[in-house]
């Protein structure tokens, strides 16, 4: 399995230019879905049928990752850029970026003058290796996604974009494993998820479905001064009861709960 998570979190798709994404899913689903449909926002929709009788399922794992898209450019040939989705200055000084067609930047920021101070976003840039506006070969509007290695050490796996590519994997996964059920179940990869659950949200609306579940990733609570969370790495799954966004449904909820209990799944 670590070959397809490799494939995925190392992939480049920000919120909105998931096209390569949805390129790379597909092949991956295609013997296993009855009906494979994109929708008008780009979701990738599986359906798996069931022998009648069941509800409509829908299960969600979002193919987009945070990235960052370029706003400016510099007479220099400076790329100056703005977030798509939740992201921390402190994490970019010196952080390689790639572009849709593959070219590689590296981020950087204007002087520091304080070591103990993090410039904002604006005050970031890529380099893209040009020497002027005129011969900078990216354009404003075009996004960025990260580029970090896959690493796996033992069952620890260290990448980017986890959020959410082993949601996608997971999903991948449960739709080989699904053999018989009454349920219509429909797998959604979709898309713009960092930018405010547009995606899901639009699916949900075109799909219709009795339940919805998304799968995710959460915050780890056993680290050094941690958020306060029940979760802890190798401790077994996290099953959502609620975030800033959302409560989830408590019969549902419950449900999970049962189901792990009788699975022996930790949870
Ligand atoms: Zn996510």
């Amino acid at each position: 399995m670590n070959d397809l998570i490799k494939k995925l979190v190392e992939a480049y798709g920000p919120s909105g230019f998931e096209d390569q994404m949805r390129a790379l899913i597909r092949p991956e689903i295609e013997k296993y879905a009855d009906e494979i449909t994109v929708d008008a926002m780009g979701n990738l929709i599986a359906r798996k049928k069931g022998s009648g009788g069941g509800l409509k399922v829908m299960i969600a794992a979002h193919m987009d990752e945070i990235g960052l898209m370029i706003s400016h450019i510099t007479e220099d040939g400076f790329c100056r850029f703005t977030n798509i989705g939740g992201i921390y200055p402190h994490t970019l000084l010196g952080s390689r970026v790639q572009f849709e067609d593959g070219r590689i930047g590296i981020i950087y920021s204007d002087r520091i003058t304080d070591r103990g101070k993090i410039h904002g976003l604006d005050k970031h840039y890529i380099d893209v290796g040009a020497s002027s506006k005129a011969d900078c070969p990216v354009s404003v509007g075009d996004a960025v996604g990260f580029v970090r290695e896959f690493v796996a050490q033992g069952k620890f796996l260290s990448a980017k974009s986890m959020d959410d590519r082993i949601g996608c994997v997971v999903a991948i996964e449960a739709m080989k494993r699904l053999k018989k059920t009454p349920h219509d179940v429909y797998f959604v990869f979709s898309v713009q998820e960092e930018v405010g659950t547009r995606g899901a949200e639009a699916a949900a609306n075109g799909i219709d479905p009795d339940v919805g579940i998304a799968l995710d990733v959460t915050l780890a609570g056993d680290t050094p001064e941690p958020t306060p969370i029940a979760v802890s790495l190798g401790k077994g799954t996290a099953i959502k009861v609620k975030d800033s966004g959302m409560i989830a449904h408590t019969g549902l909820v419950r449900t999970m709960k049962k189901r792990a209990e009788a699975a022996n799944i930790p949870y």
